[in-house]
């Protein structure tokens, strides 16, 4: 077994993961190395050929590659180890990693700080009940994706797309684009599951209908999908039989969520958050074990590419820090999802960080109007923001330096 060693270890290379590796350099590491499974860099916006990326970065509409590319083209330039086509399939709470290649064999890399970057996976139909054989038809949105984008393969010639998430509005339109004809968006629940741009910009200007409270109950057809049953949703949760209908396709797309990938993290001893799923970290993005840091998609399903950049520079900081032994963590406070909020980024911010920037992020449990997202530390509000309107599906970010010490736990309400 070859046995590689390194200031800092990066595992995947989506956008997170390419942010760590450039910043890590940009703040004088010599010894990093980026670890990606796949053939090439650039993760899942590797075949997210729309735009819409970059937008606060960059203040422009890129597409997913084209955002992933600029970020490519700087680890080439700072010279960045990376290691393609190598699957990272253990990591120890000592900060060792055992990788497999074609190429390499197995490997075992060694380094004082460790970023996980694995991104976030999609929810298959074995996490959505539906009764049914198992025909050839049903794909997740980004298997759609993929196949269409990439591959060049259509996947069927008439679909039905089960939850309103982003992929599965944006599928929709490049199936209609690609000639697809889409049925309609059925969603479980009672708002939708995705941005509102993506509904105006996917749904409303291809004349794809959205059916909110309705889901699919069937799947027919043994070898290929013939057709789906949908219903009506009642308020116990439950389908109504009553207005079950049948719709004749060939394509189920199911766009029912997203699972941070946390299988290493897991296995390693990271303490994982119930909601997010993901690490709990603080405000360095470092996890539970000292000198692993985690960011982007497996920490917690970002709206916002921006975002998710952002957190991998956030722990590449921390990461560097933490090897120079600069990160004295002193006291740390807990933050706290109050009112309205479902999960608070980070979970864990230190006391003592008068004077300096903290970023946090998070979602709200239900769609409100003519809100006020307020950070609160002591009975103080420390912080406190106007937003028109505030969706679960849109993820509020809010920036702010504290003038002192943090003397309690900071509570984020939306209200
Ligand atoms: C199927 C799918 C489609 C999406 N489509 C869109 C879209 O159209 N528009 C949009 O705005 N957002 C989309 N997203 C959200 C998108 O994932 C994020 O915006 C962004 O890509 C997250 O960046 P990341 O670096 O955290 O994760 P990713 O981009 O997922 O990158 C993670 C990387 O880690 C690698 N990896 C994972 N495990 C290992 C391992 N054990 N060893 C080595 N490498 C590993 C993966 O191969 C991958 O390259 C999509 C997400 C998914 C899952």
């Amino acid at each position: 077994m070859n046995t590689l060693s390194y200031d800092i270890a990066v595992i995947g290379g989506g956008p997170a993961g390419l942010a760590a590796a450039v910043k890590a350099r940009e703040l004088g590491m010599d010894r990093i190395l980026l670890v990606e499974r796949d053939y090439e860099l650039g993760g899942i916006l590797q075949q997210c050929i729309h735009d819409g990326f970059g937008l606060l970065r960059f203040k422009k509409q890129l597409s997913g590659c084209q955002y992933a590319q600029k970020f490519i083209d700087l680890v080439a330039e700072g010279g960045i180890d990376v290691l393609c086509d190598t699957m990272v399939l253990e990591l120890t709470d000592d900060r060792r990693i055992y990788a497999v290649s074609a190429q390499e064999g197995l490997l075992e890399i060694r380094a004082q700080a460790v970023i996980l970057a694995m991104g976030c996976r999609e929810r298959t139909r074995s996490q959505v009940s539906i009764m049914g054989s198992r025909p050839a038809g049903v794909l997740t949105a980004g298997s759609v994706q993929r196949y269409i984008n990439m591959e060049g393969y259509l996947p069927g010639k008439k679909a039905v797309i089960l939850g309103s998430g982003d992929i599965g509005l944006i599928m929709a339109r490049r199936m209609t684009l690609e000639g697809i004809e889409v049925e309609g968006v059925y969603e479980v629940m009672s708002s939708l599951g995705g941005l509102r741009r993506n509904k105006v910009q996917c749904l409303d200007d291809y004349g794809i209908s959205l059916h909110l409270s309705t889901t699919v109950t069937k799947i027919h057809g043994n070898k290929r999908v013939e057709a789906v049953t949908v219903a009506l949703v009642g308020s116990d949760g439950k389908p109504v039989r009553e207005t079950e209908r049948v719709i004749p396709c060939d394509l189920l797309v199911l766009s029912v969520g997203l699972i941070p990938e946390n299988e290493l993290s897991r296995k390693a001893g990271v303490q994982l958050h119930p909601v997010t799923r993901g690490p709990v970290v603080d405000d360095t993005m470092m996890t539970s074990i000292p000198g692993v840091f985690a960011a982007g998609n497996v920490v917690a399903v970002f709206d916002l590419v921006d975002y998710v950049s952002r957190s991998g520079e956030i722990a590449a900081q921390g990461a560097v820090d933490f090897i120079r032994r600069q990160s004295a963590r002193g006291n740390m406070v807990d933050t706290v999802a109050g009112s309205n909020v479902g999960f608070v980024l980070p979970q864990r911010v230190n006391a003592d960080c008068g004077g300096k920037e903290i970023n946090l992020y998070l979602r709200v449990r239900k769609p409100m109007k003519d809100v006020r997202a307020e950070i609160v530390c002591n009975g103080k509000i420390l912080k406190s923001t106007r937003y028109g309107v505030a969706n679960p599906p849109e993820m509020i970010a809010l920036r702010f330096v504290p003038d002192g010490p943090l003397d309690g736990p900071l509570t984020v309400d939306v209200r």
